[in-house]
């Protein structure tokens, strides 16, 4: 174990923890960058809704950033996956293959990880012709057909949007069963409902019902649910915030946690996902852990 103490350890190095060091290595602040390099968006080509990035490569996205932020000399990179953090009398220790680190203040920004629908055929379109955010990837299905694969009744929201985009059928599979009142919103928004359940998805995105017809579309929208993608808020006892599709890290508005010292920031630490929002985020917590390494008592 080397007894070197970073000012700050950020555990994810995607666009939220790239934003946070951004700020941190302009304060001259002494950061290690731990990241494995799953990023959430790694299924999907073109990335949308970014000003200045729109259309472009999420990867490239994420390269470009990385290479901005490494540009400054008291940033430091590891590539890997932190395996625990805990608590120390000076601050906190992560440990990763055989190493153990140490920082004055933690960031995790460690997103998380989609839990998809357990339907043959979706997993291997997901981000390619199966999407969760219209803003994101609506736009391209160029008015066509698209079908909304219902997982609760949550899939609602996504069926009464979705016709801004495009006809929209609602593929209720067997998951619930709207009411009258949603019946009647389905019908105003000129959606039409699909009972039959579905069988498998192939070909582009052609859904294959379980009576053997096969109807096809330009793109699907599926509810999916997510967890955190590592336990490290867990191992630290971090208060989490519940939303109907999975839980995030709370974290006050200059995103430290529940427990002082700790930040986190981008998808882990809010519920409502993007990159300009991940962006964001990190510039917020690089600010408050700079205020906290300066001001801020653990
Ligand atoms: C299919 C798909 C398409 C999308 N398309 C768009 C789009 O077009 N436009 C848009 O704005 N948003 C899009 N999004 C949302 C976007 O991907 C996320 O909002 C964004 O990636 C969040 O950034 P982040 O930095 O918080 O997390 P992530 O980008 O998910 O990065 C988290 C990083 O932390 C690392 N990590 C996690 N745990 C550990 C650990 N224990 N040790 C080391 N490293 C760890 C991961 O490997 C990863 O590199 C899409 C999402 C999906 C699923």
């Amino acid at each position: 174990m080397s007894d070197h103490i970073h000012d700050v350890i950020i555990v994810g190095g995607s666009y939220a923890g790239l934003s946070a060091a951004l700020q941190l290595g302009r304060a001259r602040r002494d950061v290690l960058i731990i990241d494995e390099g799953k990023r959430r968006n790694r299924f999907a080509a073109r990335s949308h809704g970014f000003l200045t990035q729109d259309g472009i490569d999420p990867a490239v996205i994420a390269a470009e950033a990385r290479a901005q932020v490494m540009e400054y000399p008291t940033i430091n990179w590891l590539a890997g996956r932190a395996e625990t953090a805990e608590r120390t009398e000076t601050g906190f220790a992560v440990t990763t293959a055989g190493q153990r680190h140490l920082s004055r203040r933690l960031l995790l920004a460690t997103g998380v990880r989609d839990i998809l629908p357990d339907i043959a055929g979706l997993e291997e379109r997901w981000g390619k012709a199966v999407f969760h955010c219209p803003y994101c990837h609506g736009y391209e299905l160029n008015q066509g057909q698209i079908g909304v694969i219902a997982g609760s009744d949550l899939s609602m929201h996504h069926a009464l949007m979705l016709p801004d985009w495009g006809p929209t059928t609602f593929l209720i599979n067997n998951a619930f069963e709207p009411d009258a009142e949603q019946l009647k919103n389905l019908d105003a928004r000129g959606v039409t409902l699909e009972r039959n359940p579905i069988e498998e998805i192939t070909g582009h995105a052609d859904i294959r019902l379980k009576d053997g017809r096969i109807l096809s579309f330009a793109g699907l929208f599926a509810l999916a649910r997510f967890e955190l993608a590592s336990p490290l808020a867990h191992q630290l006892g971090l208060q989490l915030e519940e939303n109907p599709v999975g839980s995030v890290i709370r974290t006050d508005p200059m995103k430290e946690t529940s427990m002082a010292g700790v930040f986190a920031c981008g998808d882990a630490a809010r519920p409502m996902a993007s990159v300009a929002l991940a962006v964001g985020d990190g510039n917020l917590a690089g600010a408050g852990l700079h205020r906290s390494l300066l001001f801020g008592a653990i």
